[in-house]
């Protein structure tokens, strides 16, 4: 198929990109064409330059089953997006844009082409943002991306408030709002997490063009309503906004009801306050790295917070020991907030290594409420922790109105992040009942060496 046009000695002067770029784009001696995407473009190329590059058009062009007319048609890959995916096999040239990433992984999916593929998860995973993430989360269930799925899904779980009311969110399948909703570690006001799926059961009524009404809202939701923590909502917000909507039954509202102004009532929904973990400990970080707040690192060793136990602080130290399996510099510590209402803690925080010697401490205040679980105490100054060796973290815990604070429980004791392993063991200095199993001190901050 060559062009009339072409000049003589094209060749010279070219390296072998210049050479199979031009090819391409004079579309010189093709010798396949695909017919792309819905508007059936047509689009030519070499046999030869396709099966040097991708396997699957290797079998497909020289395996037993070989297509061999000279037409392919391709109806699932639009023509800008196959255009792409070839400048990327004849020479090597590839820039990637957000409104292309999706097509382009999946083209590449489709055609085995293992190194752009990567470039495209790379590509969206730096580029994950709170308007887009839910898109990008929605795409990584859809092409399989497991891990890819797990990092939005943290995402998410971290910027639940934010994330929850994007449009994005309301695009998800049930699978994915159900991962979303029935998490822990999900950082958002229960009354968010209502109001955002409501939202997303009324569009899913919209397209499955049934008529919105509470009804078919309940029944799109199946699941997902009762992953909803609704004794967390309050009373006072249950009573003037809920309880008037037919989006839970009559029983399930007296239910509640009971739950809410009757003493020592059971429920069956789901009364465990999610895990937050949330933006004050990362803005603090963050204004002690403005560079890089997110190299500090979390270890977490408590994976559930005591749903019906407070924590007494009196000022007695609460400690635990460790040990850590690589050199690592700790930054301080987690400590829980007020069980009930706002509360201000005096606190002190201390790092020993294994003489018991103070290596690392801070005394200050801090602030709690009780919609945040956790906040992060750091040390004047980071304290080098060796390999192997053993050092002690304490704290002092003193509230001045006599406020409990939430308390950890199922403590693990060792705890893997990323590469590191950390080991917890009981503490001498501990003199207010935290231990490896229960108590203060959720977490440790620090970073790799
Ligand atoms: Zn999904």
């Amino acid at each position: 198929m060559a062009t009339a046009a072409l000049k003589e000695d094209w060749q010279a002067n070219k390296t072998l990109h210049e050479c199979n770029r031009y090819m391409l784009e004079n579309q010189v001696n093709c010798d396949v064409t695909f017919i792309l995407g819905e508007n059936e473009t047509k689009k030519s190329a070499h046999r030869c330059i396709l099966s040097s590059r991708s396997s699957v058009f290797f079998t497909m062009f020289c395996g037993p089953m070989a297509e061999n007319g000279e037409e392919i048609r391709v109806p699932d890959i639009e023509a800008e997006i196959f255009q792409v995916l070839l400048e990327y096999l004849y020479f090597d040239e590839i820039k990637i844009e957000a409104e292309i990433v999706l097509p382009l992984l999946y083209a590449s999916k489709k055609y085995s082409i293992h190194t752009l593929a990567k470039k495209c998860l790379q590509f969206l995973e730096q580029g994950k943002n709170i308007e887009n993430i839910c898109t990008i989360l929605e795409q990584a269930h859809l092409f399989d991306e497991n891990e890819l799925h797990s990092k939005c899904l943290r995402y998410i779980f971290e910027n639940g408030n934010e994330v929850m009311q994007t449009p994005g969110f309301t695009d998800l399948c049930k699978a994915c709002v159900e991962r979303v909703v029935e998490a822990d570690e999900l950082q958002a006001e229960e009354r968010i997490i209502l109001d955002s799926v409501l939202k997303w059961s009324e569009v899913q009524c919209n397209r499955k063009s049934i008529e919105v009404n509470e009804e078919n809202k309940r029944k799109v939701l199946g699941k997902i309503l009762h992953l909803v923590r609704f004794p967390l909502l309050g009373n006072n917000y249950f009573t003037e906004t809920v309880s008037d909507s037919d989006i839970l039954n009559d029983t399930e509202k007296v239910e509640l009801f009971k739950f809410f102004y009757k003493k020592n009532a059971n429920t069956s929904f789901i009364n465990r306050k999610r895990y937050v973990h949330s933006h004050v400990t990362r803005l603090s970080l963050k204004a002690r790295h403005p560079a890089d707040g997110s190299s500090i690192q979390t270890c977490i060793r408590f994976p559930t917070i005591h749903d019906d136990g407070s924590w007494y602080c009196g000022g007695e130290p609460d400690a635990v020991a460790f040990t850590c399996s690589q050199k690592i510099w700790i930054h301080g510590a987690l400590i829980y907030g007020s069980y009930l209402g706002e509360s201000r803690y005096d606190v002190t925080c201390a790092v020993y290594d294994n003489n018991e010697k103070e290596v690392g401490s801070i005394q200050t205040d801090v602030k709690t409420s009780e919609h945040q679980q956790t906040y992060a105490v750091l040390l004047e100054e980071p304290v080098e922790v060796v390999q192997g060796r053993k050092y002690g973290i304490l704290v002092r815990i003193t509230s001045t109105q006599g406020n409990d604070t939430y308390q950890g429980k199922n403590g693990m004791s060792s705890v893997m992040c990323g590469t590191t392993k950390f080991t917890f063991y009981r503490s001498k200095l501990s003199r207010n009942g935290t231990d490896t199993k229960v108590g203060q001190i959720p977490g440790l901050l620090f970073t790799l060496d």
